[in-house]
């Protein structure tokens, strides 16, 4: 297949200038799909993965919709609207419409729970064009009468299956029908499970239907070694390796809380600088610790699961796997984190002897055995 340029999926010179800036060099699979569509004006359901570059999917051709037709919906009213589950990820999604929007001179703005709410009222007063938000805190601000959604051109849901996993699926609905009949309305979801496609129903109008899988291909491309390790020697095995290999961008994954905090100190202990996140620290100090990562002055982040789910952040060489995943999936979306589009990575399991059942687990979900580097 002859690769489409992102010239040719129709994009303007404000969008491409920042583009080739970002060092994107061709479209993603979704974004090929995804972007003519859009730009047509066409109801959307995808089935996407983060990895996929979905973000840009959808940002890139709302930014060319407003840009080209431009107009000022006035104060606490929006043009667009994205609705994501986390905190974490609607701030990710803001700063990727900041990146692709730099030269469009147009307003996006996020609003999420877990901060104060009056900045975010101050900023909808002025009036903002592309609002990012989570269900909460947005059904909040309307009732608030800080913003209205009459205003709407197009509305995405992102990760709408996490949506539905966390509970949002009435917050959804109530979103649904405060945005005006006439609008273009964008579904992504990682999965497709009957809810979603409900949903999707209730939410779309004859949509384009787009797949596109990442996991297989990434996984290929990720080297993954394995290391049969007693639990007591994990710690200082980790350390070691950190060390030694000089690894200057690593997550560490922990299985708990208690051990992701016990990871950090360890680490620390040891003089390499590095930051722990779980839902138990603070909204302020994540967000403190992600940027820390982001620009380099941590060398490792330590997660659980569920606060790394949608981590992104270009350039980690190293996943680690301090635990064995419980769930062989899991096991995926965390290695996923590296090797990111295109790059290369490495992904370095601890299994001790209690978790060798979840390490065959992992093994017949991705069809091959992770190499043994040692036993230790
Ligand atoms: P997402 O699936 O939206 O979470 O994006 C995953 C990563 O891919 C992000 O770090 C993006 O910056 C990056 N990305 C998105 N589109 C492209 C592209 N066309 N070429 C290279 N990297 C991209």
């Amino acid at each position: 297949m002859v690769p489409t340029t992102f010239t040719q999926l129709g994009l303007n010179e404000s969008l491409l200038k920042a583009i080739i800036k970002e060092g994107y060099t061709e479209p993603t699979l979704i974004q090929n799909r995804a972007i003519p569509s859009i730009l047509a004006g066409k109801d959307v359901l995808a089935s996407a993965q983060t990895g996929t570059g979905k973000t840009a999917a959808f940002a890139l051709p709302i930014l060319q919709h407003l840009y080209e037709n431009p107009g000022f919906a006035g104060p606490r009213n929006i043009r667009a609207l994205v609705v994501a589950p986390t905190r974490e990820l609607a701030a990710q999604i803001n700063d990727s419409f900041s990146t692709y929007g730099r030269f469009c001179g147009l307003k996006n703005d996020a609003v999420f729970g877990g901060v104060g709410k009056s900045n975010q009222i101050h900023a909808l007063a002025k009036g903002v064009d592309i609002l990012i938000a989570t269900p909460g805190r947005l059904l909040d601000l309307i009732s608030d009468g800080a913003l209205s959604l009459q205003k709407v051109e197009i509305a995405v849901f992102d990760e709408a299956d996490r949506m539905l996993d966390m509970g949002f699926i009435r917050d959804v609905r109530k979103i649904v029908t405060m945005l005006p009949k006439k609008r273009q309305t964008l579904l992504f979801s990682a999965t497709m499970e009957k809810e979603i496609e409900a949903l999707a129903k209730s939410l779309l109008q004859d949509p384009v239907r787009i797949a596109v899988k990442i996991e297989e291909p990434t996984v290929e491309k990720i080297n993954q070694k394995l290391f049969l390790v007693s639990k007591e020697n994990k710690r200082t095995l980790l350390t070691k390796i950190i060390t030694e290999q000089h690894i200057e961008r690593a997550i560490v994954f922990s299985r708990t809380k208690h051990g992701a905090d016990k990871i950090g100190r360890i680490l620390h202990s040891a003089g390499i600088e590095n930051g722990v996140i779980h839902a138990n620290k603070g909204q302020g100090n994540r967000t403190k610790t992600m940027e820390a990562f982001r620009r380099g002055d941590l060398r490792v982040l330590v997660a659980t699961d569920i606060a790394a789910r949608c981590i992104d952040v270009e350039g980690i060489t190293h996943v680690f796997n301090f635990d064995m995943p419980s769930e062989p999936e899991t096991y995926v979306h965390r290695i996923g984190r590296t090797a990111r589009a295109g790059a290369e990575g490495t992904a370095i399991s601890f299994c001790d002897n209690e978790e060798k059942k979840l390490l065959k687990q992992v093994e017949r979900l991705i069809k091959k055995q992770i190499p043994v580097e040692q036993a230790v």
